[in-house]
């Protein structure tokens, strides 16, 4: 049963990865930001019972079945819910911090190396004017680096998110302001490589 969404829970707690990211950001984004987010796109789904039993992914994966009055309300919040979902499952205070195996082996295809994949989802969300995300999808043809907006999922074109990164400012203003450089940098230390794995694994 899809429906209603429920604001999933981090697995750690809010200081859990300090000093990348602090406190105060993660309780914020997760209890009032994602929450809101969980909350609209529920109701959005009220008055459609025959969505209600499919996937956020599923929908936002097939949005020609989703009526236009509310088109936008699931495009946003329900991307807002599943790129939330995946950013919380991606970051750690522990884990392993590299990736391995299959993963490996994909990324050095795609970029040469992490070192490579990490400059790219940089630039990518760096250069990403306003608000949105950077991302590793899976596509047919490997790994690719890109970027959305707002909370636009890659999922609408086919294509699954292994890797995410948040670049609204509310993921990062209170600690860094206007540094998404340095947030970008500090981020990556959260990066749980084994998450990215199983994603990575379960994308096909
Ligand atoms: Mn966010």
């Amino acid at each position: 049963m899809a429906y209603p969404q429920e604001l999933p829970d981090l697995g750690y707690d809010y200081d859990a990865l300090e000093p990348h990211i602090d406190a105060r950001t993660m309780e914020i984004h997760h209890s009032k930001h994602h929450a809101a987010y969980t909350a609209n796109l529920n109701a959005a789904l009220k008055s459609h019972p025959g969505l209600q039993d499919r996937s956020v992914e599923d929908l936002l994966g097939n949005m020609g079945d989703v009526p236009e009055a509310i088109r936008g309300a699931v495009r946003n919040n329900g991307g807002g819910y599943v790129n939330h979902a995946l950013f919380w499952d991606l970051m750690t205070p522990g884990g392993a911090d590299a990736p391995s195996g299959d993963l490996a082996s994909a990324i050095e295809a795609a970029f040469g190396s992490v070192d490579e994949l990490k400059s790219r989802v940089n630039t990518a969300a760096i250069t990403r004017f306003g608000s949105g995300w950077g991302w590793v999808v899976a596509t047919d043809s490997g790994l690719a680096v890109r970027s959305t907006a707002n909370q636009d999922s890659p999922l609408m074109d086919g294509q699954t998110p292994i890797l995410g990164v948040d670049v609204w400012e509310h993921a990062y203003y209170l600690r860094y302001q206007n540094r998404r450089p340095d947030y970008l940098n500090a981020w990556w230390s959260t990066v749980n490589w084994d998450v990215v794995a199983a994603n990575f694994a379960a994308a096909g």
